[in-house]
């Protein structure tokens, strides 16, 4: 990636899961990174390694309230919101007010600095899809009031008000749908499946999947899910575009895949399914191949290793007398 060399650039919810990695890559590629979190569901932790980094800011701030970066901005890529369904279920009007008054902060700090802005959006405005798999000009089946609405419309919302900047503004923009990411750094008690999959089977806790287990999802390696961001802020391409792994499979399959990876012994024990959880999800990921050149590169088993090495390492270093 050449685009972020000598590049300053903004990442909103850079102390996350999948802002932390892109803020790493983004200094190991000779760009400025200012990350700017609130820590509500993010941590220092995840940029601890960042700091010493000449190229590095961390601004505490809430993307809510008005966004003041001094000096030049090149591109701005806008990921703070609550992203796992614990999260936005416990933080339900702040996860609306990040995709609605803090996608407008955060545009207006890109427009500030003429910089280009990426939206780190979601499959989730797919909702429990009647196509499949989803391509981008399917429109989604949401229910605007169910609970996990306050993410789902908070990013349609987000998208709508990000091409109406583009639409009426001139703004220079970009929307991912990410899909199902997972990798280092996620939080063990996240709620997220693999996460979850992972510190139950390395404790030799039962395994809890939901539903019957049938229900399918498309999981893609954080590694490859940065590629994709960096790949669409490096180009024209306004989207949205799906960024996800097109390697579908079943939330049961994935618990025995976890396990015998984990050479765990629990037992899978299915638990309820939460309501408006969605079928199936996979993406069609035509439109980021031929315009970005982009396709996931890292293998379910290699990104799961990977996972799993993290976790059995973070849960060694976990003082005694902590559970998660
Ligand atoms: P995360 O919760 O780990 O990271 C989100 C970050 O945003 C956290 O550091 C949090 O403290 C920060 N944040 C939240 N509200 C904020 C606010 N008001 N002001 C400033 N910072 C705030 O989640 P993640 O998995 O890293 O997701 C990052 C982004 O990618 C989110 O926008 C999410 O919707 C999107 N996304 C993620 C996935 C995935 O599988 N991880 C899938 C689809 C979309």
């Amino acid at each position: 990636m050449t685009e972020a060399r000598a590049r300053r650039v903004v990442v909103t919810g850079g102390a996350g899961f999948v802002g932390s990695h892109l803020c790493e890559r983004l200094l190991a590629e000779g760009a400025d990174v200012v990350c700017i979190d609130n820590f509500a569901t993010g941590s220092a932790e995840n940029i601890r390694h960042l700091a010493a980094h000449d190229g590095f800011r961390c601004v505490e701030a809430d993307v809510v309230r008005p966004l003041r970066v001094p000096g030049r901005v090149d591109l701005v890529f806008h990921l703070a919101s609550a992203a796992s369904p614990r999260d936005y279920l416990r933080l339900p009007v702040e996860t609306l007010e990040a995709g609605s008054q803090g996608t407008r902060n955060a545009l207006d700090l890109a427009a500030e600095h003429g910089a280009r802005f990426v939206l780190a959006s979601t499959s989730e405005v797919y909702g429990d899809p009647l196509q499949h798999p989803q391509n981008e000009r399917y429109w989604g089946n949401v229910n605007p009031v169910g609970p996990r609405s306050v993410y789902d419309e908070a990013k349609r919302y987000a998208e709508a008000l990000t091409m109406a900047y583009h639409r009426t503004r001139g703004a220079d923009i970009g929307i991912a749908r990410i899909f199902n990411s997972y990798g280092p750094r996620m939080r063990p008690d996240d709620g997220r499946a693999i996460p979850a999959f992972i510190s139950q089977a390395l404790a030799g806790e039962p395994i809890t999947v939901t539903g019957d287990g049938l229900q399918t999802r498309s999981v893609c390696y954080v590694e490859d899910t940065v590629a994709g961001l960096l790949a669409l802020a490096g180009s024209d391409l306004t989207g949205p575009v799906n960024i996800g792994s097109p390697y579908e499979l079943s939330m049961l399959r994935l618990a025995e895949l976890v396990r015998s990876m984990s050479g765990s012994d629990s037992e899978i024990v299915l638990v309820g399914r939460p309501v408006d959880d969605p079928r199936f999800r996979r993406p069609d990921i035509s439109l980021a191949a031929q315009a970005l050149g982009w396709v996931p590169r890292v293998s379910m088993e290699d990104g799961l290793r990977r996972t799993i090495d993290w976790f059995a390492r973070s849960a060694a270093a976990r003082p005694v007398g902590r559970s998660t």
